[in-house]
């Protein structure tokens, strides 16, 4: 009898361990042995191999059966991932991994028997998303680590406990360190809120920690050149030269831009040497552009200002709606729930995007939309529920207030009329809205084209909407769930990096309790958003700036002016990890810690807030972040004295209600979702903590391209998160250079061929890359992806979340 799938019944003896079980699975490991190949001393698997530990703990010391067999071929062309199949023991776990965790099927059982084995589909190299789960499921040295291989003894390494610093998922990992290094990463699938489950760039992503390129002493600018200088010298002329542009200018003279990378404790400490060492509100980061809208939409119409649900409720829900957002490539740990929701619990999907993306494969049905048209999209799915009076009347009547005004706003437009803007037929939008509104549970799941849209405020206002008009709101399984690509976005927010918000966005009336515990009077005015920041300084009001882990003139629309306005500033003062474009420009650069380098908390897309430790000493001369902001909050006079990060953890808690009572003890391994509720934590916010009333809507009709043009897109790829991804070798490996998907016909029709060279321009700028013919984008529309320099899409798309374009073959 085998114990996993033998039913226990009433009255069943089960025994665990005998002398004759110990015999019958000693027999079985001997026949597992029988074509192993006994090379543990050069597979990397040794010491942590499952096989290994079976052999030793029933003594197995020699091979009794022998078969003459013929070795199989090691994969040697895929890249990332070694297959030996000669050390297979075919126990299938890669395969059910790859199929039913990761949703890929990139792997499959060829033949039977004796000549079973397990094969990429399609042939050698692998060609899969390259997640590396099917490594860390196999218990034998069959799937290794190329980045890892020959790297160290498994027993030479110490696993350090800390939060993947990519995506807003803010997956649990491990970073594996051996002499000062991370030599590769794992995750652990019992202690994790991520089961142990990684994408490419956690399992893989990690090299930037030891990139050549990283800052490692700090810069000042002398003449044309950047020197380098000793902390000590780099803090004092820095604080010397700000103090002279205060005295002469005043506080707001000062701006700074926060990190959505950062930590909480960074991010908490920057904005407070602003508000106090400075005496300005002029703190933003590039948030600006994408996620403070949704923070704002959701703040305004929901009075939350983030997901009001968690991952979990995305597996057990009912049903799914996701629009404007590739979630697989964003963030990942919400893709696995949705997947699994829909192929274990019976979920029904519906994906809303202009392009294809890979959820879609699990989807009931996808509503291919115009691009720029989602107010449109979701107002046509609320129109279909009033008008077959499908709306949630209880929950209504209940709990929500202003659903007049709300069928006032919709009465001047017809479903034809949205079928006919969005491109998305009539049937398909009513099918979507009797789903969302007929099932007990529901998600709505919203992403990266929701969150740069032209109004992206209203679009989320309007999944609020849709939410209350059919009761998704404040209860288990159900909920709206942001998509977030930064691993801090969330954290960031929270802590007050922006200029009208305090932390815990507390309004700046409310200060008083800041003022108590910092001994300061803070500024009473609202400061200047990064897109004034850029006004103020073309025209000579702000003349210092503080860059903390940003890069305007990769993340910010309208670069060349960017590149341009810095060139005005008197201080410019760049602190990060690499020398970036932006950092080349400034007149002190101080190089910072990475986060294996540091302690923290980053708070994800659940509101988790997480804690990561120091794995590895700071590369030579770098610092982390608060520390520099400490150091030369002190030379300017504001004593912050924090000796280690837990203490502005205690500080965070003191003034930010969502934080209160959070601690590092508490926060153990899995982290606690904000608000804490009776010390426990709050995986979903109830309705007595949410304001719940319709908005009502005015929009604009999105014009369609001029003929000839193209909608351009951009996004977020798999294989890498932002531009810290391209420092990476492993995501690198994948892909290291830019390039734009067109569309088969479109290509057909154009003449382009695979790799030719595309012009493209907006009213905004141009850029060039080489052509993916792709079935990905439909006709009309093609995509860049945002990682890569030499194409910087923040050149051509500009507040909005496509733009239109004339393409060239070049
Ligand atoms: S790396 Fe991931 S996607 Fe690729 S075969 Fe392994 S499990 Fe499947
Ligand atoms: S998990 Fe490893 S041992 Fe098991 S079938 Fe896959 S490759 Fe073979
Ligand atoms: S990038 Fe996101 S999904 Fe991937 S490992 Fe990191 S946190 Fe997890």
């Amino acid at each position: 009898m085998t114990s996993c799938n033998t039913p226990v019944v009433e009255g069943m003896n089960v025994t665990t361990n005998s002398e004759r079980l110990f015999k019958l699975r000693q027999e079985a490991i001997r026949f597992m042995l029988v074509n192993h190949p006994l090379d543990c001393p050069i597979c990397d698997k040794g010491g942590e191999c499952r096989l290994q530990d079976l052999a030793f703990e029933f003594g197995i010391k020699e091979n009794i059966y022998h078969i003459s067999s013929q070795a199989t071929q090691i994969d040697y062309l895929s890249p990332l991932i070694e297959r030996n199949n000669n050390r297979c023991v075919r126990c299938g776990r890669c395969v059910s991994i790859c199929n039913e965790i990761q949703g890929e099927m990139a792997i499959e059982w060829v033949n039977h028997g004796f000549e079973a084995e397990i094969l990429p589909r399609g042939g050698y190299p692998l060609n899969c998303e390259f997640c590396g789960q099917c490594i860390a499921i196999c218990p034998v040295g069959a799937l290794t680590n190329r980045l890892f291989k020959y790297k160290s003894r498994v027993w030479e390494m110490v696993k350090v406990p800390s939060v993947c610093p990519y995506c807003g998922g803010g997956c649990a990992i491990e970073l594996n360190v051996r002499k000062n290094k991370v030599l590769r990463v794992t995750s652990d699938d019992e202690t994790t809120p991520n089961q142990g489950n990684l994408c490419v760039r956690g399992n893989f992503g990690f090299g930037f920690i030891h990139n050549n390129n990283r800052l490692h002493t700090p810069l000042i600018k002398r003449r044309n050149d950047q020197v380098p200088v000793s902390w000590d010298n780099a803090l004092n002329a820095a604080a010397e030269h700000l103090k002279k542009i205060i005295s002469a200018s005043g506080p707001d003279s000062v701006a700074g831009l926060g990190s959505l990378r950062a930590s909480n404790e960074d991010n908490f400490v920057f904005q407070k040497f602003f508000r106090t060492t400075i005496g300005t509100n002029n703190v933003d980061s590039p948030a600006h552009f994408n996620y403070r809208s949704l923070e704002r939409g959701l703040e305004e119409a929901l009075g939350f200002p983030g997901s009001c649900s968690s991952f979990a409720d995305l597996e057990k829900t009912e049903v799914i709606f996701v629009i404007g957002s590739d979630v697989r490539a964003e963030m990942p740990p919400a893709s696995l729930k949705i997947m699994k929701a829909t192929r274990f619990h019976g979920a029904k999907l519906f994906v809303a995007n202009p392009i294809s993306t890979k959820l879609e494969k699990f989807s009931n049905l996808d509503l291919r939309y115009r691009p720029g048209t989602e107010l449109f999209l979701i107002t046509g799915i609320i129109k279909a529920i009033i008008e077959n009076g499908w709306e949630n009347q209880d929950f209504i009547k209940e709990n929500v207030s202003n659903f007049k005004n709300l069928k006032k706003s919709l009465k001047s437009i017809t479903i034809q009329k949205i079928a006919e803007t969005t491109s998305v037929p009539a049937e398909k939008i009513i099918t979507t809205a009797e789903n969302i509104a007929k099932k007990e549970t529901g998600c709505i799941v919203f992403g990266y084209n929701v969150f740069t849209h032209a109004q992206a405020k209203e679009v989320v206002a309007n999944l609020v909407n849709l939410a209350l008009l059919t009761g998704k709101v404040g209860r288990k399984d159900c909920g709206l769930i942001p998509v977030i690509t930064k691993n801090n976005c969330q954290g960031m927010l929270d802590m007050g990096v922006m200029p009208d918000l305090l932390p815990g966005y507390q309004k700046l009336e409310d200060r008083k309790t800041f003022e108590k515990l910092w001994g300061k009077s803070l500024p009473k005015k609202p400061g200047k958003t990064a897109e004034e920041m850029l006004t103020a300084i073309e025209k000579g009001e702000i003349k210092a700036l503080y860059i903390m882990g940003c890069n305007p003139l990769m993340d910010f629309p309208e670069p060349d002016r960017w590149a341009e306005a810095l060139e005005k500033l008197e201080w410019l003062t760049v602190q990060d990890v690499f020398q970036t474009e932006v950092a080349e420009k400034a007149h002190y650069v101080f190089p910072a810690a990475t986060f294996a380098e540091k302690e923290g908390t980053f708070t994800n897309g659940e509101r988790r807030v997480q804690k990561f430790t120091a794995a590895i000493e700071p590369y030579r001369n770098a610092l982390p972040d608060w520390k520099i902001i400490q150091n030369l909050s002190q030379l300017l006079g504001y004593d912050m004295n924090y000796s280690h990060p837990s203490e502005i953890m205690e500080e965070i808690a003191s003034l930010i209600p969502q934080y209160k009572d959070l601690t590092y003890e508490k926060l153990g391994r899995k982290g606690i979702q904000w608000p804490l509720q009776d010390g426990e934590d709050s995986p979903y916010i109830p309705l007595k903590d949410l304001k719940l009333s319709f908005s009502s809507l005015t929009f604009q009709e999105p014009k369609k391209v001029n003929s000839g043009k193209f909608y351009m897109l951009t996004g977020t790829t798999f294989f890498h998160s932002g531009t810290l991804s391209t420092y990476a070798q492993g995501p690198n490996i994948l892909g290291n250079k830019a390039w734009v998907e067109v569309n088969e016909e479109d290509a057909k029709s154009i003449g382009l061929n695979e790799g030719d060279n595309l012009n493209i321009s907006s009213a905004n700028g141009s850029i060039s890359a080489p052509v993916k013919i792709s079935s990905v984008v439909p006709r009309g529309v093609i995509f860049v992806p945002y990682h890569f320099r030499e194409a910087k899409v923040n050149k051509v798309i500009s507040r909005k979340n496509y733009a239109e374009v004339a393409i060239t073959k070049g």
